[in-house]
């Protein structure tokens, strides 16, 4: 046996027992380039290191993607900003690139009629942030609810409330959807309560604020649920008409008018 692979043989347990699965892969092969051009120690170390870090970083991020539940697919790329004329690409722009409204606990809040991208945009959002190392929870609000109300029965619920302390930003998508005759909101207000100026919240609703006495129990709750969420917010408002619909439709014409130029073609 010749002598660097002598020095080689017990390689493949050390790196699998310092957990280092990149360069375990990758280290003859680079380890061979090394040798034959004769590269100094220093850049053969560092050279695997790189790439281990490289590794272990793309790993996190598909483990914060598939922990944030968001919806695939829904990517800032391809929102199409010209459907909805007054909310600003350059604003979501920059709160995918700054830190400062996370950091502060800011929150962002999307309204409009079902079918305006409101789902989409915020997902977009929160995938973008996923990108840049954050992390993000994405979930529908009467499921959150649920869970909040069950860790409230077990006397838990600051426990859970503080697990969701991980996520950079919390997305509850169909606010306004939870009404106080079908569950117990009040959970819904402690959490708001709790992540005031500390963790951000992102929501989607249907309904203006004026409809959320719906929401909650009671009016005093409603207006201090309010009034924690816009103190720090971007409020994106999105009346415009339904981009499904509008898709639909276009898609329609297109079809009929395929029909009309084949029907005339046969003649
Ligand atoms: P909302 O949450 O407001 O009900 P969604 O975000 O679910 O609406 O949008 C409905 C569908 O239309 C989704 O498939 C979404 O990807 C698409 N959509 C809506 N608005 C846009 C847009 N501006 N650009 C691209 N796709 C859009
Ligand atoms: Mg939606």
């Amino acid at each position: 046996m010749n002598a660097p692979m002598a020095h080689a043989a017990a390689l493949p347990m050390m790196l699998t027992e310092l957990r280092l699965p990149t360069i375990r892969t990758q280290w003859e092969v680079v380890a061979h380039t090394a040798n034959r051009e004769g590269w100094p120690a220093e850049r053969f170390l560092s050279t695997m290191l790189e790439m281990e870090v490289a590794e272990r970083e793309i790993r996190r991020i598909e483990r914060h993607r598939s922990e944030s539940q968001l919806p695939a697919g829904k990517l800032f790329s391809n929102f199409d900003f010209t459907a909805v004329p007054n909310v600003s690409k350059a604003l979501l722009s920059a709160l995918i690139e700054g830190d400062a409204w996370l950091e502060q606990g800011a929150n962002l809040l999307a309204f409009g009629p079902p079918g305006v991208g409101k789902t989409h945009l915020l997902a977009s959002v929160g995938h973008a942030l996923i990108d840049r190392g954050k992390r993000v929870y994405f979930t529908r609000t009467t499921d959150l609810v649920q869970r909040l109300q069950a860790a409230r029965r077990d006397l838990r619920l600051p426990a859970e409330i503080a697990k969701l302390d991980r996520f950079d930003l919390l997305l509850l998508d169909d606010f306004s959807y939870v009404r106080r005759d079908q569950t117990e909101t009040t959970v819904l207000f402690e959490l708001i309560a709790e992540r005031y100026e500390r963790k951000s919240i992102a929501l989607t609703a249907n309904q203006p604020f004026s409809e959320w006495h719906q929401v909650f129990p009671e009016p005093a709750m409603t207006v201090a649920a309010i009034d924690r969420l816009v103190h720090h917010a971007t409020i994106l408002e999105m009346n415009v008409e339904s981009y499904r619909r509008k898709s639909a439709e276009q898609t329609k014409a297109k079809n009929a008018k395929r029909k009309t130029a084949t029907t005339t073609d046969d003649h």
